[in-house]
């Protein structure tokens, strides 16, 4: 039994064999072969280990005309690892002897050669690492060759095992086989924690070297309220932990009939808005089922995961008719796409950049290669005539690019009224303010944004320049930071006065112990995953917006984030005893 401790994420607890995906999202089932496939298989791996010394050696000579020795030497030293008896003669000792596919058995000796190295700490021998790594991916897809990717169709419940899980990775895989994720990297709100809380999926994210210390069919408990993560768990851990399992999901149920029967408003009757955030439209029923009041963030890349990098007008009009026609009449804000930086930027062939998160992405991008744009705006336009629909940009830092994209708009209609299309002339065009820039200046764009959503994951990682990614810095990653509070209150007061409506979209909102505090500065319209809703409905329902306010002034008089924190913890528990709702 092994114990790690990670970033929880997602909460609940899992516990299901291992499915392991190393960095190319190859999969390495535990699995044993017959006797009498043994030679068949050993020859199989003797091909894929001979195929990797030709693929090296051919680049070492075409690189050698160009850089000569130093490159040269580097393919020559992978060259001699393949030679190693640890490649030569263990992997072929576990495939005869213990029946491991060559493909298990790879993966078994790699990680017994890298696991020590990593250990030692020192950038010389991880640099060995990544030898060894490039070694093991070229054995592996020689082995697997188009076998690599598919993860559509699992025939058991796992536990996902993955370096980080890219959102197209997510959305390709079986997910009522997904009993749990658990990832080297990442942080409280980066999109693998975002997905697995759509999900509903227990998660743990920045476990560093979770990857290479688990094998595939290793039994894996995961508890995404702890962090913590167990593999191969004794009798009496494997039933504690079935029974928290059992508690979490007591709590969640009891907290769904609290907010069945909950009203709709503040305590003293202040109507507040439950919004859904959503990555697919298959998610909106969950999100009615859960209380929500529509959608408040639809993220539409994941349309470029189904259709490929680019769809089509009417491949997008489905989509959102397909939503509208799911929320019944309740609204729906459609954000046009946010590529880039982690979200699908390879996907969509888009270069790479030295500082990608800073870089070409998001509504920088939408204004350099217009017609991405100009297709989401015409679909949705178009589908307005079926709904109530509102389209979101993401990322604006400055009024010239909100000025620039409201000009596309405006052409798109003019075009789309010459053509004698149909649609809603008077759909709002609104902003993410996700962008420091835009949160201090947020008073010029009141003329110009019909509406405002706070992406508080992004304004975190920005204002306290944090990576959300970045396990080693998740710990600075303080949404009670006074920094963002300033410029989350500055916003929301700012919209309050111009009359202009604004919600929070980010994580932020979700969390119980922000969403008072996000109340008592003026907030009435939330948009969360959509397990969050529950909660949130039970929680608001109990507090009054004086008492929401008493608590904003005291949290904004103090300093230190964790401090801040602490007061609002108390709070949670004040209107949410664990008495009644259990841990
Ligand atoms: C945000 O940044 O807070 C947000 C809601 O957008 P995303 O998480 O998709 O970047
Ligand atoms: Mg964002």
């Amino acid at each position: 039994m092994e114990i790690k401790n990670g970033i929880p994420v997602s909460p609940g607890v899992a516990i299901a064999p291992a499915l392991v995906l190393d960095s190319e999202s190859f999969r390495i089932p535990r699995r044993f072969i017959r006797k009498d496939e043994v030679d068949t298989e050993l020859k199989r791996f003797e091909l894929a280990r001979t195929k990797a010394i030709e693929e090296i050696a051919e680049i070492r000579d075409s690189v050698h005309s160009v850089a000569k020795d130093e490159v040269g030497l580097i393919f020559d030293a992978h060259l001699r690892m393949l030679e190693d008896p640890l490649i030569t003669r263990e992997i072929p000792e576990k495939i005869r002897g213990k029946r491991y596919t060559p493909e298990y058995a790879v993966s078994r000796v790699f990680k017994k050669i890298i696991k020590p190295i990593k250990e030692i700490n020192d950038a010389y021998f991880l640099q060995r690492v990544n030898d060894f790594y490039d070694i093991q991916k070229r054995l592996l897809r020689n082995l697997l060759g188009q076998r690599a990717h598919d993860l559509t169709k699992l025939d058991r419940k796992v536990v996902v095992v993955a370096h980080d899980l890219t959102p197209s990775q997510t959305a390709t895989l079986d997910k009522k086989m997904v009993a749990g994720f658990i990832t080297d990297v990442g942080g409280a709100t980066s999109h693998t924690a975002i997905l697995a809380n759509a999900l509903g999926i227990p998660a743990v994210v920045g476990l560093g070297t979770i990857t290479s210390d688990i094998s595939g069919g290793d039994v894996v408990i995961v508890d995404g309220k702890s962090g913590r993560v167990i593999v191969n768990p004794d009798d009496a851990t494997h039933s504690k932990y079935e029974a928290r399992g059992k508690g979490y999901i007591d709590r969640e149920k009891r907290m769904f009939e609290a907010a069945a029967k909950a009203e709709r408003t503040t305590r003293d009757g202040t109507a507040v808005n439950l919004y859904a955030n959503i990555e697919w439209d298959d998610e909106i029923e969950q999100a009615i089922k859960l209380g929500g009041d529509g959608v408040g963030l639809f993220r539409t890349e994941f349309i470029y995961s189904k259709f490929g990098a680019h769809p089509t007008e009417d491949q997008h009009f489905e989509v959102y008719k397909r939503a509208l026609g799911m929320l019944d009449g309740r609204p729906l804000t459609l954000r046009t796409m946010d590529f880039g930086a982690d979200k699908f930027a390879s996907e969509v062939g888009l270069e790479r950049e030295e500082n990608p998160f800073l870089g070409c992405r998001s509504i920088r991008l939408s204004l350099r290669q217009p017609h991405l744009l100009i297709t989401q705006l015409r679909a949705a336009l178009r589908v307005s005539m079926l709904g109530s629909v509102r389209i979101m940009l993401p990322m604006v830092g400055s009024i010239e690019e909100f000025r620039q994209a409201r000009m596309i708009y405006e052409n798109v209609k003019s075009d789309l009224a010459r053509e004698g299309s149909q649609f809603k002339p008077d759909v709002l065009l609104g902003m993410m303010v996700e962008v420091p820039s835009a949160a201090l200046t947020i008073d010029s764009f009141m003329q110009d944004a019909d509406f405002f959503s706070i992406g508080t994951n992004d304004l975190v990682q920005y204002t306290l320049a944090v990576d959300r990614n970045n396990q080693y810095v998740a710990n600075l990653f303080k949404h009670t930071n006074p920094a963002v509070l300033r410029l989350v209150k500055l916003v929301i007061d700012t919209a309050v006065k111009h009359n202009k409506p604004v919600s929070v979209c980010g994580e932020m909102a979700g969390e119980a112990r922000f969403a008072v505090l996000l109340l008592g500065f003026g907030l009435r319209d939330f948009s969360v995953g959509p397990t969050s809703l529950p909660e949130l409905r039970t929680l608001l329902s109990r507090v009054t917006v004086a008492e929401a306010v008493a608590l904003a002034e005291k949290a904004m008089a103090l300093s230190a984030a964790d401090e801040i924190n602490e007061l609002l913890e108390a709070e949670v528990e004040r209107l949410l005893p664990s008495e009644e709702f259990g841990e």
